[in-house]
């Protein structure tokens, strides 16, 4: 079964809005297992919107419309839609007074505007608004599709959504199953991993999968549908057992949980805690590692040490350059030692846009673990892009290499491109 989502205003064809009302219900409809297949933003013409409602009602099974169901003349959704059925409406009294005792409610005095929000599609049941004025349309169509009304507002739509239009189209398309597995992985290009992965996940079609990179995050999502659920988690079990042979260790989440949370969970299983040392990332690395809740029982806390005199005060003289690896160990292990922590992490490196040398180049991080009392090392990395990707490939990397050194018996996969390059 497929799906068109049109949202109509023309607020949303300017620079400041944007529809996300079609994002949540692809994500509804990909769900009861209706593909989507086109997507538009139409403004307030009544002639263009008539037009694309009966393109979209000739060639999809479910059409959907939010917006455009307010009072005024330029709120045209319910005029387009009966011309492109070829109905049309009937003025329903005991809408307008339900809308008029509402706004009596509100203490605000309602117009002889409202009246439109009163007229229903001839063949239309209403959809009940609880949460506004606007109510909702669901429509039959002669070739056996739906077209559905909902409001524009987000709130609304969702409302209605939840208790008014998923029963009723869940009760129309069969049942279906769905599996997902979800594993994030750090340490990769985008294009690497898929170079890596594409054998194992090219040949199925079912299940679906997505990579999604962020800078030093990669997500990868399987979806199986299937009529019954044992059918869709073997799929994606017999699908996610070859990633995971290929991946190994690289895969630090199997359930969606970033990398700070892992590193959290590691450090509270073994009740340690860790400190950093931050100087091209200043700060980025605290905040990701306090993101996640519970986080003082395992974070200490830290310094940042961007000028050069700060990372004296840590660690004495500097051994090197700023930007080197006796630099990155001296500050993990004065970070660790000062702040009474189990670990500590520190980056310095050359963000960029300016400030790179020959032997350190804009991208170039160095990245320090060290554990109190115990083993320290330190790490090259040249990582692509701007100042802000650098910065985010470095707050990943860093918490990557703590999490490497954190699980037990991990045979660790080094990434191939982020080091030594
Ligand atoms: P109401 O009469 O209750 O306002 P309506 O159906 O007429 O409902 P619109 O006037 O079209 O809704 O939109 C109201 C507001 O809802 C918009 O200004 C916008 O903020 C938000 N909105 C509308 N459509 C969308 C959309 N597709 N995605 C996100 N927000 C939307």
């Amino acid at each position: 079964m497929n799906a068109e989502i049109i949202a109509v205003g023309s607020e949303m064809l300017g620079p400041t809005r944007i529809d996300t009302n079609s994002l949540f219900l692809t994500d509804q409809l990909t769900t009861l297992g209706v593909e989507v297949v086109a997507k538009a933003v139409i403004g307030d013409d009544l002639a263009l919107l008539t037009e694309t409602i009966r393109t979209a009602v000739h060639r999809s099974d479910v059409v959907i419309l939010s917006g455009g169901l307010g009072p005024t003349e330029d709120d045209l959704t319910r005029e387009a839609v009966a011309a492109a059925l070829g109905v049309g409406q009937t003025y329903r009294a005991e809408i307008f007074e339900g809308i008029a005792a509402l706004f009596a409610k509100m203490g605000r005095k309602i117009s002889d505007n409202n009246k439109r929000q009163a007229n229903v599609i001839d063949g239309a049941e209403v959809l009940a608004n609880e949460r506004g004025t606007a109510p909702g349309q669901w429509i039959r169509t002669p070739r056996g599709g739906v077209v559905m009304l909902v409001p524009g507002p987000p709130r609304e739509m969702t409302h209605m959504w939840t208790n008014q239009c998923q029963p009723r189209l869940a009760a129309m398309v069969p049942p279906l199953a769905i599996r997902t597995v979800w594993f994030r992985v750090s340490g990769m290009s985008e294009s690497e991993l898929d170079q890596l992965i594409a054998p194992a996940y090219k040949p199925y079609t079912n299940p679906t999968t997505t990579v999604l990179a962020k800078a030093g995050d990669i997500e990868i999502h399987l979806r199986a549908r299937c009529t019954t659920a044992e059918q869709a988690q073997a799929l994606v079990d017999e699908v996610g057992e070859k990633i995971l042979a290929l991946l190994g260790e690289r895969i630090y989440s199997r359930n969606g949980d970033p990398l700070e949370t892992v590193v959290g969970g590691l450090l509270k299983e073994r009740s340690e805690t860790v400190a950093v040392a931050e100087s091209c990332t200043s700060g980025l690395l605290g905040a990701k590692l306090t993101d996640t809740p519970g986080s003082s029982a395992w974070f200490r806390g830290g310094y940042l040490v961007y000028a050069n005199d700060l990372k004296r005060d840590l660690i004495g003289e500097l051994n090197g350059p700023a930007v080197s690896e006796e630099t990155a160990v001296s500050l993990a292990r004065a970070a660790a030692e000062r702040a009474g922590a189990d670990w500590a992490i520190s980056t310095t490196g050359v963000a960029g846009p300016d400030g790179g040398t020959e032997a350190s180049p804009v991208g170039t991080v160095w990245i320090g673990v060290a554990r109190q009392g115990g083993a320290a090392e330190a790490r090259r990395f040249r990582f692509p892009g701007d100042r802000t990707r650098v910065r985010m490939f470095a707050t990943q990397a860093a918490l990557d290499m703590l999490r490497r050194r954190l699980s037990p018996g991990a045979k660790v996969a080094e990434s191939t491109w982020l080091s030594n390059a």
